[in-house]
């Protein structure tokens, strides 16, 4: 029995039949083939959401493919439900691939399987094809030799790694490797690299632009001792059979990117285009750092469900960080599909976006404000059913109730109220609105007012109720607040009142003030007279007539 059929005792499909089943994917001219390629670890990280969405609109957006490739070869780091998450993450967030693993566990194209743990044979076989060509090898060397290996580079000063005289299994007889292998020594197959590290390559990537590198001369390892291969060579092996055009993945990899490239080329393969992303980052007090799994709570997508932040928004906010002309483009169009912004590879910026709650928020809220009522209201309440029982059985039981709360200044206005950032803020927006959770004590009332209000309030809340019509309009109940402004000594308007402020005692907005801290507990609320018409007269009244 020969070295490789030692070490591949079982039949393996030939590398032949495999490239006839992968055939060439027949797509237009300039469609992208883009894949999110993530390992299964049970954590779902909004950088992988943001990979994800980039790699998308890159294929979709040139009538392309965008699959998913769960690269799960490293068992142990593997987690139960890990790929559900993944499925389901990419579905909730409008990124459903094409091809691939779906939120039902249902796998669909015609180049998977798409779990590397499931296309062992197939790696195999290339293995074995390069060990036939003498362009890998069986190595033997321990952990501890490994050691040996890297003091010894420590002590002359030179590069760590597998390579040149270092790489002690290289020049080992076939006879040799047999014997060690017969004796059931653990191995693993390396790449026997022919790189010179002191020629250099140029390398071409979308965003980052050109880059030189010294060539790979490391031997690395392609298969494990498992039998699994690794990451470099699988994503070769995978990116080539699978059709992919552009690799668009984290920045972590572009080091390896010489290595990647030489695989391809010793396979006799195009070389996709690769685009390495930067991760990320946060202000950590004065200086950036990437958004940590650990240390952030928002570099997990579960918190954006927990709080309640629109999938949408997360995607706009995603996008305003990967192309800062987003922002711009939305502003021009604002009620267009963010599927028509032309995204572009080129415009990302190249040492990392920065993630901003203001931002978010702000950008949350447009999309929120984009929203009929009825679509807020089924949104808020989907998101209470999980996250806030309580706010949803309020909901339920005074639907129309609170989808009119929603509509003050939304529906058929021009400026649309902007105060909802996440399904979160909901419970506080609408509490007012309800008698068992309102309460204002003179206390609490007075602190908010300024000190000529403190001693006017009474007489302003007494001509209030004396002339309050419930079927006033706008117009006829700001004539009255006019009124009450003008009788008291306060100006009509900031501008007089600015103009001579020792004239006055304050102006219109002090006399809403206190009707508004009266009605709602609050200094600021969305238009009072909507907020009045919603309650409805009894609760003006009742909240008025507890100050009278
Ligand atoms: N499994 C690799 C990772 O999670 C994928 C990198 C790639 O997209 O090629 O980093």
């Amino acid at each position: 029995m020969s070295l490789i059929d030692k070490i591949f005792p079982d039949p393996l499909p030939s590398v032949e039949e495999i490239e006839k089943k992968y055939a060439p994917r027949a797509l237009p001219e300039g469609a992208k083939v883009t894949r999110i390629a993530p390992s299964p670890t049970g954590f779902m990280h909004i950088g992988g959401i943001y990979s994800a969405l980039i790699s998308e609109r890159i294929a979709h957006q040139s009538g392309g493919v965008f699959y998913l490739r769960i690269e799960d070869t490293d068992t142990k780091r593997e987690v139960e439900g890990a790929t559900d998450l993944i499925s389901s993450s990419l579905g909730a967030y409008g990124l459903a691939p094409d091809e691939g693993v779906d939120v039902s566990g249902v796998e669909h194209g015609n180049y998977g399987p798409y779990s590397q743990s499931c296309r062992r044979e197939i790696y195999q076989a290339y293995i074995k094809k390069l060990l036939e060509e003498g362009r890998a090898y069986p190595c033997f060397s321990t952990v501890e030799e490994l050691e040996r290996i890297r003091k010894g580079q420590e002590v002359r000063g030179e590069r760590l790694g597998y390579y040149g005289s270092w790489a002690l299994s290289r020049g080992l007889s076939a006879e040799e490797a047999e014997a060690r292998i017969d004796a059931g020594i653990p191995y693993v197959i390396r790449y026997k690299s022919l790189g010179d590290y002191n020629h250099k390559i140029t390398v071409n990537d979308t965003i980052k632009g050109k880059r030189e590198f010294p060539d790979n001369d490391l031997d690395i390892v392609i298969m494990k001792s498992d039998r699994l291969p690794t990451y470099h060579f699988a994503h070769v092996v995978d990116d080539h059979l699978m059709g992919t055009t552009d690799v668009i993945r984290g920045d972590e990899w572009m080091p390896s990117l010489p290595l990647h490239i030489q695989l391809f080329r010793e396979m006799g393969w195009k070389v996709p285009r690769y685009a390495h992303i930067a991760p990320i980052q946060k202000m950590d007090g004065n200086s950036k750092r990437k958004l940590s799994k650990r240390k952030d709570p928002e570099a997990s997508v579960t918190f954006y469900d927990e709080e309640g932040y629109s999938h949408e928004a997360v995607v706009e906010y995603l996008l305003n960080l990967a192309n800062s002309n987003f922002e711009d483009w939305r502003k021009q169009n604002p009620s267009a599909d963010y599927h028509d912004f032309p995204f572009s590879l080129k415009k990302m910026n190249n040492s990392g976006a920065l993630f901003d709650f203001t931002k978010l928020n702000s950008v949350s809220r447009e999309v929120i404000g984009r929203m009929s009522a009825d679509e807020v209201f089924e949104r808020a309440h989907a998101w209470a059913k999980t996250y806030d029982v309580d706010l949803a059985a309020r909901m339920e039981s005074n639907r129309d109730y609170v989808r009119s709360i929603f509509n003050i200044e939304r529906e058929g206005v021009r400026n649309v109220r902007k105060d909802i950032s996440k399904w979160s803020d909901v419970k506080e927006e609408i509490r007012y609105f309800f008698d068992d959770q309102f309460s204002l004590n003179r206390e609490a009332f007075e602190s908010q007012l300024s000190d000529n209000l403190r001693k006017d309030w009474p007489e302003m809340v007494r001509l209030f109720a004396e002339g309050y019509n419930p079927e006033e309009s706008k117009d006829e109940w700001f004539g009255r607040m006019l009124e009450i402004a003008a009788g008291l000594g306060y100006a009509r308007n900031g501008k007089e009142y600015k103009a001579a402020p020792e004239n006055f005692r304050g102006d219109i907005s002090d006399v809403v003030k206190v009707f508004r801290v009266l009605i709602t507990g609050k200094t600021q609320s969305p238009d009072l007279y909507s907020i009045m018409r919603v309650m409805g007269p009894e609760r003006v009244l009742k909240r008025v007539n507890a100050f009278s």
